[in-house]
């Protein structure tokens, strides 16, 4: 009996974690984010905005807990919040869904990402995600005690080739998990390679889960979900989040829909991680996702000058950028200023130069292995993003 259980094999803070968690410390954004508090660094690492998102949202929920919602919610979610989300999901991509078994609220995308894998693979079932690839993907991939299967996005532009995604797919590949608009590159991903991968999906029978967190945060080009590919939203689980679109990281609400068994699977795994979550901000969250269209066009018009100052200045102090098409990140090749292990950079940066950024190492399999970009976030406001620009031309040597 005692044969089945995992083994404590490691200890961090003098926490023994399980096998399956092995490798798993710290996140490398709280890491990041402690670092800059500790040494009063302009913080470019975490992505979170340094200024309140809609006041109509901040208000709603503001209103909710002085009319008493703060007791548990519904299983599902908030009916007005199912709704909301069934109204925008038809509003910005023509995909209907039922707010009654087609849409789940929870924790944030993490706890969806994170319920759908436990809900769908088993020990010794593969899920294919491309990398550089958001932690949270593995961490869940290992609880579930799976096995992650990693198809590179190819610098610089990150481009997907779908026979590297073919040859990554064995018979115990259960799913794939896409992030478009992507962290940490900030690449969207194009209809024709959408289309690769539902390709892929529907002659391997695989499950697709899409994170969307950024849908909203796109600059160029449009963002397609994958469940509104041919033959796709019947295999798809779509999860999204408030966090970005609304800027409030700290409510922890997101939302995954798609077809009513999936998302029933997803439902009895949420059940018992958090059972429900935040019955105030649930009502604030549904009148964000009604905000007029403008709202959504003018929090991806501010962005994207924000982009671009912080972009002009990255290659003013040294660093070869690719220009994001989407989300908050930007990802600095720190090779022409003469750097090898961004890693090792972004350890010194505070001393060097008073900023944070995370390194891209995070983001891939071994992040051990050396590379020469880090990520850098820009929802951040003018003033603090010219400083930090002014910074970091000190890196130059
Ligand atoms: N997915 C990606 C790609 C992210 O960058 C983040 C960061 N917030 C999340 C998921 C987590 O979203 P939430 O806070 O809603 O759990
Ligand atoms: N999604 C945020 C980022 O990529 C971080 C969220 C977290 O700290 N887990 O920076």
């Amino acid at each position: 009996m005692f044969g089945t259980r995992p083994k404590l094999v490691l200890y961090v803070d003098g926490v023994a974690l399980v096998t399956r968690m092995r490798g798993f410390g710290t996140t490398v954004f709280a890491e990041m984010s402690a670092l800059a508090e500790r040494t009063g660094s302009i913080n470019l690492g975490q992505g979170f905005p340094d200024q309140d998102g809609p006041a109509e949202v901040l208000e709603a929920a503001v209103d909710a807990i002085r009319s008493g919602a703060n007791q548990y919610p519904p299983g599902p979610g908030v009916e007005d919040l199912r709704q909301a989300v069934a109204e925008h999901q038809k509003r910005f991509y023509g995909v209907d869904c039922d707010p009654d078994g087609e849409v789940l609220v929870t924790a944030g995308a993490t706890e969806a990402i994170t319920a759908a894998v436990l809900a769908l693979c088993e020990p010794g079932s593969e899920v294919v995600v491309f990398e550089p690839f958001y932690d949270s993907y593995a961490a869940a991939i290992a609880l579930a005690g799976a096995q992650r299967r990693a198809v590179p996005l190819q610098p610089p532009d990150w481009s997907l080739d779908p026979g590297r995604l073919r040859a990554a797919v064995s018979p115990r590949t259960r799913m794939v998990i896409l992030n478009s608009p992507h962290n940490p590159t900030g690449k969207v991903f194009s209809v024709e390679e959408l289309d690769a991968i539902a390709e892929v999906c529907q002659e391997r029978d695989l499950v697709a889960v899409t994170d969307e967190v950024y849908e909203h945060l796109v600059f160029d080009g449009q963002h397609v979900p994958l469940a509104t590919r041919e033959g796709m939203a019947e295999r798809t689980l779509t999860v999204s989040s408030a966090a970005k679109t609304f800027s409030v990281t700290g409510w922890k609400v997101g939302w995954v829909t798609g077809p009513a068994g999936l998302v029933g699977a997803v439902r009895t795994v949420k059940q018992f991680l958090t059972y429900v979550n935040g019955a105030p901000f649930q009502p604030a969250v549904a009148a964000g996702l009604r905000l007029p269209d403008s709202f959504f066009a003018s929090t991806a018009w501010s962005l994207r000058e924000r982009r671009d100052q912080l972009c002009a200045g990255l290659v003013a102090a040294g660093f070869a950028v690719h220009v994001p098409a989407g989300t908050y990140f930007v990802m600095a090749d720190t090779g022409p200023l003469g750097y090898l292990d961004g890693a090792a950079l972004a350890r010194e940066m505070p001393e060097r130069c008073g900023v944070v950024a995370v390194p891209a190492a995070a983001f891939y399999s071994d992040p051990s292995a050396p590379t020469p970009l880090l990520r850098f976030t820009f929802c951040k406001q003018n003033a603090v993003l010219d400083e930090a620009v002014r910074r970091l031309q000190r890196l130059r040597r």
